[in-house]
């Protein structure tokens, strides 16, 4: 028999939806307890009324808590009005185990090159579809990440892979990741615990995020 699960709610744009009864809520409606600066100390990200921002120039943030295998629920919202052009507008990234970047970005009705836009496993894979809402409105990422597996000298035996829906559009479909992100250029794989935090990246733009939420992915008992 499978494990009894509580569903959450759907979000509105004018409210946040819950989480399933199963899972670590990293950001529900109060503060950022769950989290810390991506250097250590306090985030010192400005929580509002059931949201938090990026704070332009204060640096990455990312979980407490370190997470490998699981399905993530974000939702973010970009500036509105927006500013800027291509990357330098609404930028901000979920980086899975603080190492695998997918995109937050505004690209509504906004040009970049294809794997640096919204949904983007960032310069590796464009997304499937461009999803996007405009800005201002609130935007869901809904992810299935499997992270990688090393031997114990070091070598690749799994690559990670991410499923994605952005507003409930497949996105990201098993894609099979080629290594950590850079800014350029495709890196290989570097051996790294099965479990690591959850980084959410400050790109100097004052992005939104709210109702964010995970469940681990426990491997099947053999
Ligand atoms: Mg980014």
């Amino acid at each position: 028999m499978a494990v009894m699960v509580t569903p959450g709610t759907a979000s509105t744009d004018a409210k946040a939806g819950t989480a399933p009864s199963d899972a670590v809520v990293l950001f529900g409606r109060g503060d950022l307890s769950q989290w810390e600066g991506a250097h250590g100390g306090a985030p010192t990200w400005e929580v509002r009324d059931g949201y938090f921002a990026t704070e332009p120039g204060k640096g990455d943030i990312r979980t407490k808590q370190s997470f490998g295998d699981c399905q993530l629920h974000v939702e973010w919202a970009t500036p509105n009005p927006p500013h800027g052009q291509d990357q330098d507008r609404g930028n901000s990234g979920v980086y899975l185990m603080s190492m695998y970047e997918l995109q937050v970005l505004d690209s509504y009705n906004s040009k970049t090159y294809a794997d640096g836009q919204a949904g983007a496993i960032y310069a590796q894979f464009p997304p499937l579809a461009n999803a996007s809402r405009p800005p201002g409105e609130w935007q869901i990422y809904d992810i299935v990440f499997h992270g990688p597996r090393f031997s114990a000298d070091g070598k690749i035996l799994r690559p990670a892979s991410e499923t994605v829906f952005h507003n409930g559009v497949l996105i990201q479909d098993n894609c099979v990741l080629t290594g950590p992100t850079t800014y350029m250029g495709r890196p290989p794989y570097r051996p790294h615990a099965e479990k690591m935090p959850l980084l959410l990246q400050d790109h100097d733009h004052p992005v939104r995020f709210r109702n964010i939420w995970i469940r681990e992915i426990h491997e099947p008992a053999p």
